[in-house]
């Protein structure tokens, strides 16, 4: 049986369908994948492939055009079942209620699918695949939820080739993702990955960890093929485990001459994990921070990370060499202005190289949405209904929430200039200034320096990155990602 699995652009590569493609690939079956953006006459190439199943990844937020293409080809493949899956059909299983939707996938993919084909095959029952949700007739039957795959490792390695052979640009680039696990036991309230925790109660190990061994042969086989400048762990919580890190420090080290960056808490970096991480090739980590106010980061943002422990892990990431990334949000719910700017300058103290910053949005179902809905903190015509949510791919937005409304241009000036403070704290009395003036084109050149920085912390070179965005177009137009889901 072939798939193929329809996608967006190459900005979304996704590591769970090289994940998926190789499992299918084990079990026998065939698979391709295309990518709208790239492909001149889409229905004919997939016509070329002739495929028993198109798969539809999609991401939470990237509904509006998982909807588009599902009605766009279903008139040119009324013949051919359609599956969508990934973190969407996931936290937002009401999918099927429109018309167009036959089937989706919710949760982990590997064995679902795979048995979804067997099914296409006529070797067994809708019925008996769990994940699955589907109609039948006028009735939706909504299969129960399978366990977690434990062990990480019984997978076989992903198939890069998957995005590299049909476009070779995404080979290419030298900065290449992997994951190391699945799960994250935070439990913040902007993210859906607690619901998804929830979900899968009594389904197994939530949190888990490929072996070093694992990873080590990930890498190794993406080095043997294809150019690599730097190797990036794009899942939550690369340090869980000082065990683990000392095994992959050693490990990676001794087999590997790939640089490194990757995400992490700041309560995991204590002293003994900067020296493996500086020592096993690190170039980069990349910590939450969000806010600088503690009770907004502890109560609104359920991050339970105090401002002494980023200071701490700052400090020993930059202390054993390793660039220091942070994530930011404005605008969160009761932030005031201040309260932004002081995360502006926190960042500059602990002397962040690159500050990721994003103005907050409640995500339907998470709990920062709810308690803004109760509250009557969410703006006029947002109801917690996803699809009523503009599509995040279009330019254009503002702040989200009635407590940031008073402040909008100031939160947006500073979200623009955010970096520029960081970079040149010597420019933040400015700035502070700067951020009462009308928004205007000026300040949005405040990404450039956002580009150019994210280009130094992964090291490509500017006619490398060029060529990159050349094909996939703004990073702004990148779906959310949930790497453990598609
Ligand atoms: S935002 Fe990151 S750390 Fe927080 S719950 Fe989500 S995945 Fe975990």
């Amino acid at each position: 049986m072939k798939v193929v699995f329809v996608q967006d652009n190459g900005i979304n590569e996704s590591l769970i369908l090289t994940e998926l493609s190789a499992y299918l690939k084990a079990e026998g079956h065939q698979t391709a994948l295309l990518l709208e953006f790239e492909e001149q006459n889409l229905e004919k190439a997939i016509e070329h492939e002739n495929p028993d199943l198109i798969f539809i990844p999609s991401s939470v937020l990237a509904h509006h055009w998982t909807l588009y293409i599902l009605r766009r080809l279903k008139k040119s493949f009324p013949d051919v079942p359609f599956v969508l899956a990934g973190s969407h059909p996931t936290f937002y299983p009401d999918i099927l209620d429109f018309d167009e939707v036959d089937m989706i996938l919710v949760g982990e993919v590997e064995q679902a699918t795979a048995e979804l084909l067997d099914a296409l095959a006529g070797k067994r029952k809708l019925e008996s695949i769990r994940n699955l949700h589907f109609k039948k007739g006028k009735t939706i039957k909504r299969n129960e939820l399978r366990p977690l795959i434990e062990d990480l490792d019984s997978l076989p390695l992903p198939d890069r080739d998957l995005y590299f052979t049909r476009y070779p640009f995404t080979a290419q680039f030298p900065w290449k993702k992997f994951t190391s696990g699945r799960g994250c036991f935070h439990s913040c309230s902007y993210c859906y990955q607690p619901i998804y925790r929830e979900m899968c109660k009594g389904k197994g190990q939530y949190v888990r960890r490929k072996s070093p061994a694992r990873i080590v042969a990930e890498v190794r086989a993406m080095a043997d093929k294809y150019p690599i400048g730097n190797a990036h762990f794009s899942d939550d919580l690369f340090i869980t485990r000082l065990d683990w890190l000392r095994e992959f420090a050693d490990l990676y080290s001794h087999e590997l001459n790939v640089p490194y960056s990757m995400n992490s808490s700041a309560e995991f970096v204590n002293e003994e994990a900067a020296v493996l991480l500086g020592r096993s090739g690190c170039r980069a980590v990349a910590i939450g921070i969000e806010t600088y106010d503690e009770q907004l980061r502890y109560r609104i943002l359920r991050k339970k990370i105090s401002n002494d422990t980023i200071r701490r892990a700052a400090q020993l990431i930059r202390s054993y060499g390793m660039t220091l990334v942070t994530f930011n949000m404005v605008g969160s719910p009761h932030e005031t202005v201040e309260n932004a700017l002081a995360t502006m300058r926190f960042n500059a103290e602990i002397k962040t190289d690159y500050a990721r910053v994003s103005v907050c949005f409640p995500i339907p179902k998470t709990k920062m949405a709810t308690q803004a809905i109760e509250e009557g903190n969410c703006l006029d015509g947002y109801s917690g209904d996803i699809y009523a949510v503009k599509d995040i791919t279009e330019e254009g937005g503002g702040v989200n929430f009635k407590t940031a409304l008073a402040d909008e241009s100031r939160f947006l000036n500073l979200y623009h200039l955010f970096n520029v403070g960081v970079t040149y704290p010597s420019a933040i009395p400015l700035i502070e200034k700067l951020i009462e003036l009308p928004p205007n084109k000026l300040f949005s050149m405040g990404s450039v320096l956002r580009m150019l920085k994210e280009k130094s912390v992964f090291r490509f070179s500017m006619s490398d990155g060029i060529k990159y965005f050349y094909h996939v177009g703004s990073p702004d137009k990148r779906a959310t990602n949930f790497v453990s889901l598609v």
